[in-house]
C-alpha cells in the first residue's frame, strides 16, 4: 500500500500538528440539505487515509460524523495501525453553544460521540452566536473563548483555537485572552490569499489552518463566473508539469510553503493520496510569484444568510441568501447531544 510521510508544524503550546489533515465536512446539496448519504464513503476514505499515513482529522459538531470518526479511529487502534497519541483530532463548537458554560456541554457531547477522553484541539467554529431558531444571541466571542480556556484547564482538550475570525476580531481576542489561540482556521486558497490576516496570525504565534484550499478551482466547486485558476489553467498546468505534479498539489504545496496547514476533503482514495503527496518537491521563487498573481480576494464560501448577525466576520454582499438553511440550525435530535 502507498504511504505518505506528512511533516508537522509546531503549535504555540509545543504540540505538533500534521501539515495536511483530513477534512470531514460532507457539505450541503443544491437544496441546502446535508449530504449524510455520503457518510459510508467518508468511513472508507478516512480508513484509507489513516492506513496511508494521515494523522490529523478535522471535524465539528456541525458535521454530524463524529460517531463515524470515532468508530474508524477505534478500529485503526485495534488493528495496530495507530495509537491514539499518534493522532491529532480537532473538533468545533457550533453557534448554539456560545455561553461560557455551554462550551463544556458541547465538547463533552463531541467526546461522547467520538468515544474519546480528549481531543487535541477544539475551535470556536464561527464568532457569531445564533440559536437553533435563528435568533441572534449577541454573545461576545470573548465569553465563548473563556469557555474554551476552561475546557483546556479541565484537560478535555490539549489545545484551543478559533475559526473564521477576521483581523479585527483576532486583534481583540489576543488583547483579551489568557491563552493565545493555537490556530485560526480560515478559508485560504489561490484566490483568497488572506495576506494581512495570515501574517498577523503568524506574527503572534497563531498557526493558520486553511479550509476550502482548492477554492473554486476543482470541477466540483467551479462556477461559470468563478475566477482563474481553474484546474486546466495554463500557468498552473505548466508549473505542475515542471514538477511532475497535479495542479491541486501545487495549490496545497503553495500554502505549505506559506506555513499554512491544510485539511483537504476527499471521498476518493486517489485524491486522498494525491493531496498528501506534496512533500517531495518545492516551488521556486518564479512559481511563487506567478501563483501569487491569482490572489484577487475572491471568496468561495460566502454564508451570506448570516451577514446581518452580530460578529459576522466577512464583507457583506448586495443580495444575500434570505434565511439560514434549516440544515445549519437543527439536525437529528435537535441539539444532537446524544450519541447518534
Ligand atoms: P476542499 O477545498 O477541501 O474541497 C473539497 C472538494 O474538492 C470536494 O468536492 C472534493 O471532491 C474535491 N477534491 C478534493 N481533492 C481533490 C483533488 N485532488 N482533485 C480534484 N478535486 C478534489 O473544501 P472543503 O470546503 O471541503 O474544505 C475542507 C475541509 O475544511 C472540510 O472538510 C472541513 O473539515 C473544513 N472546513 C471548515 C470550515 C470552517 O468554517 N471552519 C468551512 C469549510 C470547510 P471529492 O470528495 O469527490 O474528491
Amino acid at each position: 500500500m502507498a504511504k505518505v510521510n506528512i511533516p508537522s508544524f509546531k503549535l504555540n503550546n509545543g504540540m505538533e500538528i500534521p501539515a495536511v489533515g483530513y477534512g470531514t465536512w460532507l457539505g450541503l446539496d443544491e437544496k441546502m440539505e446535508f449530504k449524510i448519504q455520503d457518510a459510508p464513503k467518508l468511513v472508507e476514505a478516512l480508513s484509507y487515509a489513516i492506513d496511508i499515513g494521515y494523522r490529523h482529522i478535522d471535524t465539528a459538531h456541525l458535521y454530524r460524523v463524529e460517531p463515524e470518526i470515532g468508530q474508524v479511529v477505534k478500529k485503526k487502534i485495534a488493528q495496530g495501525v495507530v495509537k491514539r497519541d499518534d493522532l491529532f483530532i480537532a473538533t468545533k463548537v457550533w453557534h448554539h453553544y456560545h455561553r461560557e458554560a455551554d462550551v463544556e456541554t458541547s465538547l463533552r457531547a463531541s467526546l461522547k460521540r467520538l468515544d474519546m477522553d480528549y481531543v487535541d484541539l477544539v475551535l470556536m467554529h464561527w464568532p457569531m452566536s445564533i440559536s437553533q431558531d435563528g435568533v441572534d444571541e449577541k454573545i461576545d466571542y470573548l465569553e465563548t473563548y473563556r469557555g474554551l480556556e476552561a475546557v483546556l484547564k479541565k484537560g478535555l482538550t490539549k489545545a484551543i483555537g478559533v475559526s473564521n475570525f477576521n483581523l479585527e476580531q483576532m486583534k481583540r481576542l489576543l488583547a483579551n485572552c489568557n491563552v493565545v489561540p493555537a490556530t485560526n482556521q480560515i478559508e485560504v486558497n489561490l484566490n483568497l490569499g488572506q495576506k494581512e490576516l495570515v501574517e498577523y496570525c503568524q506574527s503572534k504565534g497563531v498557526l493558520v489552518v486553511g479550509f476550502t484550499t482548492f477554492g473554486s478551482m476543482v470541477p466540483s466547486r467551479a462556477t461559470p463566473d468563478s475566477p482563474e485558476p481553474k484546474i486546466d489553467n495554463p500557468t498552473m498546468v505548466s508549473i505542475a508539469k515542471k514538477h511532475g505534479k497535479a495542479v491541486t498539489q501545487v495549490a496545497l504545496r503553495y500554502l505549505y510553503q506559506r506555513e499554512i496547514a491544510t485539511i483537504p476533503k476527499s471521498l476518493s482514495k486517489n485524491r486522498v493520496l494525491e493531496n498528501a503527496s506534496i512533500f517531495d518537491f518545492e516551488l521556486d521563487k518564479e512559481d511563487i510569484a506567478q501563483i501569487a498573481k491569482f490572489d484577487n480576494g475572491y471568496r468561495t464560501d460566502i454564508p451570506s444568510f448570516w451577514q446581518d448577525y452580530s460578529n459576522y466576520p466577512f464583507e457583506k454582499i448586495a443580495n444575500p441568501i434570505q434565511g439560514i438553511p434549516l440544515s445549519l440550525r437543527k439536525w437529528k435530535n435537535g441539539a444532537n447531544l446524544d450519541i447518534d
